[in-house]
């Protein structure tokens, strides 16, 4: 039986494929009523799943096709970010940014807008320019942003619910050298005092804490080389290199002792040749717009002893503000409040309706990869296109082939 990554869930296709060709993958949409593509299958909930007709694409060739003139990378959807950046810094180029992991696939990172972290750093999905899909029937589309304008900036974070995408062009920017340092001992009042300085201290910031102190326990600062080391008075320096999940080896993470090296190296937390984070987990995700960053991290600080016996980690990231339509990052500069729980789905479940009330008043948008219990309609009241995605689904997918349970309930009427 198939499952995610987590193995919280097993999928409930009927039919599992891999095609090899293009021409296959075209076969296989066209003969199903209800079909699905899976990435690296990272997400917690059930958003890949479906009873029909299950789809991975990495049997198909990983093509890597850098336009050095146009500043891009044309990728097939089942290429992991890991491949790709080693590709690209090969060549002398990279990606503005990269997720905690560099193992998930970039169509399934895009289509549920996953994203890393810094102020200025837009989700994953806005270095999409070109996409290129199956779409029902087994007929083929592009969309790219300069051609297709708003529907392109629908059509990017697609929940899987357009059409199986088969390749993605992204915009590539020269290469260039971060510098790593961890600090700890970030207390609360302090985390929200000096929010903007914080997250401003480098090119991506993280905060992380168990919620056992009232505080942040870790501060990791990614910089660009070149750039001084942050003056953070507020923090103390890290022992020495840490791990987000506390008693996990920080082996399995990305260098943390100030010296320069690739992007690719340093942007992730996790080495790819590692089991990222803890393996054991179960992860959610609210993205609040920055204006209410604080008051919502205020919020989940008050929950911390209902939270604590059920988390491994919290971490706070920023995010900059995109138009992708259904992008949790839509209009507003975000920060992101991130959970990774004890693989423990009822206790988990418990605390997310408390938590997901506490930060209702903040228009808190859930990750869509991540488990959440907001319901659907109160989802769709926070995205100001979501009537706008319906129709576009309408449009390119009648009836329904590429639809879950997942994108079912979310799109009613
Ligand atoms: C340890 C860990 C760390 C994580 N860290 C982060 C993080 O730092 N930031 C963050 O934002 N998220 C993070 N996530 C969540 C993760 O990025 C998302 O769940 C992401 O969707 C995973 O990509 P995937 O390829 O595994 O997608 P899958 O889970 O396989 O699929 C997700 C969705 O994409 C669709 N899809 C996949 N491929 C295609 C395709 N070719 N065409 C059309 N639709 C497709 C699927 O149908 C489904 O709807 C993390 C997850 C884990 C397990």
């Amino acid at each position: 039986m198939r499952t995610n990554w987590a193995g919280n869930l097993t999928f409930g296709a009927e039919r599992v494929h891999c095609p090899a060709t293009l021409d296959e993958l075209r076969a296989i949409v066209a003969g199903s009523r209800r079909v699905k593509a899976l990435g690296s299958g990272h997400s917690f909930n059930a958003i890949a799943d479906t009873h029909g007709d299950l789809v991975e694409l990495a049997a198909l060739p990983a093509e890597i096709d850098v336009d050095s003139a146009a500043g891009t990378v044309r990728v097939a959807a089942g290429v992991r970010y890991a491949e790709l950046a080693a590709h690209l810094h090969a060549r002398g180029l990279a990606l503005p940014n990269l997720a905690s992991l560099p193992h998930i696939s970039v169509a399934g990172s895009v289509a549920t807008g996953t994203h890393g972290s810094g102020d200025a750093n837009g989700s994953l999905a806005t270095s999409v320019t070109a996409l290129d899909l199956v779409t029902s029937g087994g007929d083929t589309l592009s969309l790219s942003r300069e051609r297709d304008g708003d529907r392109f900036d629908g059509a990017v974070v697609s929940l899987g619910a357009l059409g199986i995408a088969t390749h993605l062009t992204l915009d590539v920017v020269p290469a260039f050298q971060v510098r790593q340092t961890a600090r700890t001992a970030l207390a609360l009042d302090d985390a929200l005092a000096h929010f903007d300085a914080l997250t401003g201290a480098a090119y991506s910031v993280s905060l992380f804490t168990d919620w056992r102190v009232r505080g942040f326990t870790q501060v990791w600062l990614k910089r660009l080389d070149g750039t001084p080391e942050p003056d953070l008075p507020w923090t103390a320096a890290a022992p020495g290199p840490l791990h987000p999940v506390p008693g996990i080896d920080p082996v399995h993470c990305t260098p943390q002792d100030g010296t320069a090296g690739p992007w690719y190296e340093r942007l992730p937390h996790f080495r790819p040749q590692f089991t990222p984070s803890s393996g054991a987990e179960l992860q959610s995700e609210y993205l609040v717009p920055r204006a209410h960053g604080t008051a919502a991290i205020a919020a989940v600080a008050d929950l911390r002893a209902l939270l604590a016996p059920v988390l491994l980690t919290c971490e706070v990231r920023t995010i900059a503000a995109d138009r992708l339509w259904l992008s949790p990052a839509y209009g507003h500069d975000t920060v992101g409040l991130h959970f990774t729980w004890r693989q423990d789905t009822p206790a988990v479940t418990a605390v997310l309706g408390r938590m997901e009330a506490a930060l209702a008043p903040y228009g808190a948008r859930p990750h869509w990869g991540k488990l959440a219990t907001t319901d659907p309609a109160t989802v769709r009241g926070l995205y100001p296109r979501m009537a706008d995605f319906r129709a576009l689904v309408a449009d390119l997918d009648p009836d329904g082939t590429f639809g879950n349970a997942f994108t079912r309930r979310l799109l009613a009427p």
